[in-house]
């Protein structure tokens, strides 16, 4: 299938009164088009960034795009696009469901006009067409007797059916790129395990490829294809689902892999945090930014940062031991198959 985005060497930083952070360094991937890509890591490691600059919603200042491009659908490079053009483009191919959907609904608005406006305003639907297509998308997201819903206002829903309404409006307009930053956290998990079926469901029936940040790894085994483990702003580790969870090569996915609940496996293991905190992004280490917290640092992984080993056509690593002449390192106990 052919690719919907292709992201290279982007750098994203925010300029602040103590100097330049570096909160994106360099991240190059690609999604095709129908496919489901996780993106996960600590928080601070630039996963939120690299989503909310795909559809330029960071704020300009104080963070800017140092260099690199995001090709989306083969036409249009997003970091050169004027704001009027990228307000185009968010409005009718791309849409976000963020974590909580109190602070993104309008609270003065009735759900049905939240998502007729986009439809009116980037479709030229009429009014009444508008509300036809509002009661079928609700219906989609599985909201009963949606002709009552869309009179009522935000605060009159639940937590979960705000999530659904959020999921609604962002799929009005048949976005071919939807992100997801967080979607099930702020939920308990039944409505977690619901939303994570809808939007399953969505991705198949509408064909449009999901961005899904979390932290959440049951999560990521239940939606994903394909898997983007991020650290200190850089890619550590790509692959699908299967070489990410039973072939996993970096010593940081092995940390998370060991440190985060998962809630679609039963097994007893302990969970091992990892110790220590990432680095800062004023002053990016030189060599490996995972090695003050890495158990097999070597004196070379404070020298240098690792480039990407390629594993296979689809799982790639950043890390000295995949170096032919790195000693061998056993996976922890526990990860991996
Ligand atoms: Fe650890 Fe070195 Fe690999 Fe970094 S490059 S993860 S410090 S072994
Ligand atoms: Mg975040």
């Amino acid at each position: 299938k052919d690719n919907l985005l292709e992201v290279k060497d982007l750098r994203v930083s925010f300029q602040t009164y103590a100097g330049e952070v570096q909160a994106v360094r360099g991240v190059s991937f690609s999604l095709k088009k129908g496919e489901v890509l996780a993106i996960v890591g600590e928080s601070g490691c630039g996963k939120s960034v690299t989503a909310q600059t795909l559809m330029r919603l960071i704020p300009t200042p104080p963070s800017y795009i140092k260099s690199g491009s995001i090709m989306f659908d083969g036409k249009v490079d997003i970091t050169k696009l004027s704001n009027r053009q990228m307000e185009k483009i968010r409005g009718s191919e791309m849409g976000m469901i963020f974590q909580d959907p109190m602070t993104s609904l309008n609270p003065t608005m009735k759900i049905g006009d939240q998502i007729t406006e986009g439809l009116i305003k980037h479709e030229g639907l009429s009014k009444s067409a508008a509300r036809e297509r509002a009661i079928e998308i609700l219906k989609l997201v599985g909201i009963n007797s949606p002709e009552g819903r869309i009179h009522q206002y935000p605060h009159e829903l639940s937590g979960g059916m705000r999530q659904r309404v959020m999921i609604a409006i962002a799929l009005a307009c048949s976005p071919k790129l939807l992100i997801a930053d967080e979607p099930t956290t702020a939920l308990d998990v039944t409505i977690q395990a619901q939303i994570i079926d809808l939007m399953k469901k969505i991705s198949v029936e509408t064909d449009s490829s999901i961005i899904l940040i979390t932290h959440d790894l049951g999560v990521v085994a239940d939606m994903a294809g394909r898997v983007v483990v991020m650290y200190a702003g850089k890619i550590i580790e790509q692959g699908t689902v299967d070489e990410i969870f039973y072939e996993p090569q970096h010593p940081y996915t092995w940390g998370l892999l060991r440190s985060v609940p998962r809630l679609d496996t039963n097994t007893n293991e302990e969970l091992v945090p990892i110790p220590g905190t990432p680095p800062d992004l004023f002053a990016p280490p030189k060599g490996c930014a995972f090695a003050a917290r890495c158990p097999y640092a070597m004196n070379h992984c404070l020298e240098e940062d690792p480039a990407h080993s390629v594993l296979s056509e689809t799982h790639s690593a950043a890390c000295w031991l995949l170096h032919p002449d790195a000693p061998k390192v056993e996976r922890p106990v526990g990860v991996g198959g």
